[in-house]
């Protein structure tokens, strides 16, 4: 299950969840305050960029690095 990372508005707590998918956005306290204003941290977790493009016409045929050339596509 993915970790999300929150941080407290009223403590500036910063703590790791574990939670499901899907339930990333469910009412949470703060473990130090109790305070019920989290915010979600942007987490690298959703960081898809390192994959490969696929389906989107642009990748090379292996013969050429732009994806450009005559035997492309
Ligand atoms: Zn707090």
């Amino acid at each position: 299950m993915p970790i999300y990372e929150y941080e407290c508005r009223d403590c500036k707590l910063v703590f790791e969840v574990i939670r499901s998918f899907g339930s990333a956005d469910l009412p949470l306290e703060c473990e130090s305050c109790k305070s019920d204003k989290i915010e979600r941290m942007v987490s690298n977790f959703y960081s898809m960029s390192s994959g490969p493009i696929s389906s989107t016409g642009h990748s090379s045929c292996g013969s050429c690095s732009g994806g450009n050339c005559s035997s492309c596509h």
